[in-house]
């Protein structure tokens, strides 16, 4: 299966969660240790795990540290705000990555940016952006069991899209749900189409998660960190050997 975190710049707080947690991962298996009362050798026997960690790379370096990081970009995300803290969503092109894929690309969205943006821009065409056609070809190759995309805020639990969402998705989201105490739910309008787990959904028919950490406001303070990974850690983990 495949976990995957930071498709939005200021939402970098998930990489570093999801790479403790692997770290985490690592250790219990190096020294058998169990983690959440789990004997990882068993749980995983037969398993392959994948980690991106950062989706967007640029994005992340944008919202961290402003428009001069942006390379050639530079100027556009200077003139789209990419500077006013809090605000940078999409990668260096202004082209939010998390709306950049081809499930439901062309719905009809009032208020979505028709041209490159901080947030929600979706793009000329699907898997217009190297980090999405990456993705894609990463999928395509090994097609994944499930996938989890990790996103800040809300303690929520995403799992359905459109008709190929498999029967056993929502007894899965209820179960990582109950690891967690995270809130089992659908997203509403921008945010309920044209995402990563959307089209992992609609193109092999197969579970796909968001998981929205956190509570607060974007972006999470690092002191946050630990904090979640601890709440998330059992259900990372059920996710991981479901
Ligand atoms: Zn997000």
């Amino acid at each position: 299966m495949l976990f995957c975190a930071a498709f939005h710049g200021q939402e970098w707080i998930t990489s570093l969660i999801l790479l403790r947690f692997c770290e985490e991962i690592c250790f219990c298996l190096q020294k058998n240790l169990r983690m959440a009362e789990i004997d990882l050798h068993r749980g995983l026997q037969g398993r392959t795990l994948f980690f991106v960690p950062l989706i967007n790379p640029d994005g992340v370096e944008i919202a961290l540290s402003g428009s001069h990081t942006a390379g050639r970009y530079e100027t556009l995300v200077w003139q789209l705000g990419g500077d006013i803290p809090g605000r940078w969503q999409a990668n260096a092109r202004g082209v939010d990555i998390n709306h950049n894929f081809d499930a439901g690309f062309s719905t009809p969205c009032p208020g979505m940016p028709d041209a490159p943006a901080p947030r929600r821009y979706r793009g000329g065409s699907p898997e217009s952006e190297p980090e999405t056609a990456a993705l894609c070809a990463l999928c395509r190759k090994h097609r994944f069991r499930h996938v989890t995309a990790l996103h800040t805020q809300g303690e929520e639990i995403y799992w359905d899209y459109g008709e190929h969402t498999p029967p056993q998705s929502r007894m899965m989201a209820e179960i990582l749900a109950s690891a967690s105490g995270y809130a089992v739910s659908s997203p509403e309008g921008a945010a309920s189409f044209g995402g990563f787990k959307d089209w992992f959904i609609d193109t092999f028919h197969r579970p796909g998660f968001t998981f929205e950490l956190g509570r607060g406001e974007n972006p999470l303070p690092l002191s946050d960190m630990l904090k979640i990974g601890n709440q998330v850690r059992e259900m990372l983990l059920l996710d991981a050997i479901m």
